[in-house]
């Protein structure tokens, strides 16, 4: 999902971090995702509250899609371990 910067106008993407996925894998990836900031590249981060109602309601929206998502993959990982 893409947003546009309330600023510039750019593109926006969520932040991504290479350590949380190096520490928690794809899980720890969507965990951050999901809580992490948005980045633009012109200004920098950019807070919830500066994105128009619409836009909050589909990060609120895109948030609680990988959460769950997290938490399926999460579940998933674990009986697999359990089978062995
Ligand atoms: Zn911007």
């Amino acid at each position: 999902m893409a947003y546009k910067c309330p600023k510039c106008g750019e593109k926006i993407h969520r932040g991504y971090s290479e350590s949380a996925q190096k520490t928690a894998g794809l899980v720890g990836i969507l965990f951050y995702m999901a809580f992490g900031a948005f980045v633009c590249k012109n200004c920098g981060k950019i807070a919830r509250s500066e994105f128009s109602a619409a836009d909050k309601t589909k990060m609120t929206v895109g948030s609680i899609i990988m959460i769950i998502l997290a938490l399926v993959i999460g579940v998933f990982i674990f009986m697999l371990i359990l089978e062995k």
